[in-house]
C-alpha cells in the first residue's frame, strides 16, 4: 500500500454485501486542530467530525462538497466539518467550532458526555452540495446518543435504513518537549443498499445479496473490538486494521483516497465578500483603522486598509 499519511481506505468484506472505510488522519488531524487551538473537548469532537465526513464523503456516488453541521443550544453552539474532493481526487478537509468558554468548562466539570456539550435539542445536518445548478441534498436528524458515532448511527437508522457500524476516535498525543500533535481515525462497515442511498458505493455488489442477519451481527461485533489506540496509531495502516478485523471473511482493499487540509479562502474572496456587505456595515467598517476578517474554517486572518477593503464592487 502507498505511503499516504492521511487517507480513507475503501474495502469490501468478501462474500458479504458489506463495504467499509478505514480513515487515518495522522498529520492532517494536527493540520486542522492545532491551527484552531480549541479546548481539548472541542478538538476531540471536531477531530471525530473530520473522520466522519471523510468516511461519508468518500462513499458518495458523485463528487461534491459534503458538509456535516452539528447545532444545538449547548456550550458548543455549532460545529462544522466539510469534505471537498479536488479535480485530482484528493479530498480536502476543514472544520471549525463555535463555543462559549465559560459554559463549556462548567459542563466539563459536571461530567457532560461529548454530545451533551452541543445541547439538549441539537440536530445534525448532512448536506451534499454538487455545485450551482445541481440538486442539493440535505438530511437532518436530532442529535441522539452520547458520542458522535452514536449520533451518526441515529442518522443512518432514520434516513438510510441500512445496517451501519462505526467507530471514531480523536486524541492529542503529547510529544517529548511538551509539544502536542493530534491523531484521528475511524472505521465503518455498511451493508450495501439494494437501491442507491446517498452513501451507496461506486463499485458493483457481489456475493450473497441477502446477507444473513447473524453474519451482519458478527461483523458489527468484530468492528466494535477496534480499540481507539488502533484508530490513532500512525504505525498501524488502515489495511492492516481491516485485515485484523475481517480476515476470516476475506477483505479486499481498493485504492485509498488521499486526504489533505484545504480551505479555499483567499484575500480576493474576502474582498468579494466585503463588497457584498450592506451599506450600513461598509460605512461602519470604513471608519475603522483596519478591516480584519478571520476565516472561521482555517483561522487565517486577513487585514485590509479601509481603502483596499472597499475599492472593489
Ligand atoms: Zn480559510
Amino acid at each position: 500500500m502507498s505511503g499516504l499519511n492521511n487517507y480513507a481506505l475503501p474495502f469490501r468484506i468478501e462474500g458479504q454485501n458489506v463495504n467499509g472505510r478505514a480513515v487515518k488522519l495522522n498529520s492532517l488531524a494536527s493540520d486542522v486542530l492545532v491551527r484552531h487551538d480549541y479546548p481539548e473537548a472541542v478538538s476531540r469532537l471536531l477531530g471525530e467530525a473530520l473522520v466522519l465526513v471523510s468516511m461519508l464523503g468518500t462513499m458518495l456516488k458523485f463528487d461534491g462538497r459534503f458538509i456535516l453541521q452539528l447545532q444545538g443550544g449547548g456550550p458548543i453552539s455549532m460545529l462544522m466539518a466539510d469534505y471537498t474532493p479536488d479535480a485530482g481526487g484528493v479530498g480536502g478537509l476543514r472544520g471549525f467550532a463555535q463555543f462559549d468558554e465559560a459554559a463549556l468548562s462548567a459542563a466539563l466539570k459536571a461530567g457532560s458526555p461529548p454530545m451533551a456539550l452541543l445541547g439538549e435539542k441539537g440536530h445534525m445536518a448532512f448536506t451534499v452540495d454538487q455545485g450551482a445548478d445541481m440538486e442539493r441534498y440535505q438530511g437532518i436528524v436530532p442529535l441522539e446518543g452520547n458520542t458522535l458515532a452514536d449520533a451518526a448511527l441515529g442518522y443512518f437508522e432514520r434516513s438510510e435504513q441500512i445496517g451501519t457500524a462505526l467507530k471514531l476516535a480523536a486524541a492529542p498525543l503529547l510529544l517529548p518537549g511538551g509539544k502536542t500533535e493530534w491523531r484521528a481515525g475511524g472505521i465503518v462497515v455498511q451493508q450495501m443498499a439494494a437501491t442507491g442511498g446517498v452513501v451507496d458505493i461506486e463499485t458493483p455488489p457481489e456475493g450473497d445479496p441477502d446477507l444473513v442477519d447473524d453474519d451482519w451481527h458478527r461483523l458489527e461485533i468484530l468492528l466494535h473490538t477496534t480499540e481507539d489506540s488502533e484508530l490513532l496509531d500512525s504505525e498501524l495502516s488502515g489495511e492492516a486494521l481491516a485485515f485484523r478485523l475481517f480476515h476470516e471473511d476475506g477483505v479486499r482493499v481498493f485504492e485509498p483516497r488521499e486526504l489533505t487540509f484545504a480551505c479555499p479562502c483567499t484575500r480576493q474572496r474576502v474582498l468579494n465578500m466585503l463588497a457584498g456587505l450592506p451599506d450600513a456595515d461598509r460605512i461602519e467598517m470604513q471608519a475603522q483603522e483596519n478591516v480584519e476578517v478571520c476565516c472561521e474554517f482555517c483561522n487565517e486572518n486577513y487585514v485590509f486598509s479601509p481603502q483596499e477593503a472597499f475599492s472593489v464592487g
